[in-house]
């Protein structure tokens, strides 16, 4: 992948870090690590514990500040990935963008919308196609089309992948996702594991 110099900072705007979110947020920090890029978790609150896993990676950075105080005298200088947003990114904004800011928050379905806290700060916005993504895909996404110059269009996705766990068991996924060279979705390390825990815990709670 070309030469990195590029930050990706997700806002944290959940009141806490569910496991979810660690481990979307550990395989953000591990992919800009490899790729020459920074990752910065922006807003956290002051008594924030960074998980250590994460704290050990140097290309991660964590910040009580929010981006609108970090960036105050070069806005123009971060895009805001947004669903709602006119246009579409492109490579060449790779050329004209340092620094990609995503919402902190959980997917939901339907979307509620939340990436509107950060459009009211007033960056520049660009829409990753018409699908929602999980903030690591997102961010992936961002990184295939800045930094590795690949258009949006030519990037292989799988839209609400099935997860299957075995034979009786199995979940559809509201998301886009990368799809890898062995056609299955890009996914954080331990994510399906999770998946499978959660759903199992909400069986369980049915009864
Ligand atoms: N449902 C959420 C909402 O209320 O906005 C979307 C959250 S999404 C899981 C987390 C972040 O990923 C968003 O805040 C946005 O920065 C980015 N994102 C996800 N899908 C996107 C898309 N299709 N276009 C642009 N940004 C996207």
């Amino acid at each position: 992948m070309a030469a990195g110099g590029k930050t990706y900072i997700v806002e944290h705007l959940d009141p806490e870090l569910g496991t979810w979110s660690e481990l979307e947020y550990l395989a953000i920090a591990r992919e800009s690590q490899d790729t020459g890029a920074k990752f910065c978790l922006s807003s956290l609150p002051p008594a924030f514990k960074v998980p250590g896993d994460l704290a050990k990676i140097p290309a991660f950075k964590a910040e009580t500040r929010g981006v609108e105080e970090l960036y105050a005298s070069d806005k123009s200088r971060v895009c805001l990935l947004d669903p709602a947003a006119a246009s579409d990114l492109s490579p060449e904004d790779g050329d004209k963008f340092d620094a990609f800011l995503f919402g902190g928050i959980l997917g939901d379905d339907p979307p509620r919308d939340r990436t509107s806290e950060l459009r009211k700060k007033g960056f520049q916005g660009r829409r990753l196609g018409p699908v929602q993504m999980t903030t690591d895909t997102a961010v992936r996404v961002t990184r295939l089309v800045v930094q590795g110059k690949t258009p949006l269009k030519d990037i292989p996705y799988l839209d609400h992948p099935e997860l299957k766990f075995n034979e009786h068991e199995s979940t559809e996924m509201p998301f886009r996702y990368v799809k890898s060279e062995d056609g299955k979705p890009i996914m954080p390390e331990g994510m399906v594991d999770l998946i499978k825990k959660d759903s199992d815990k909400a069986i369980d709670d049915m009864f």
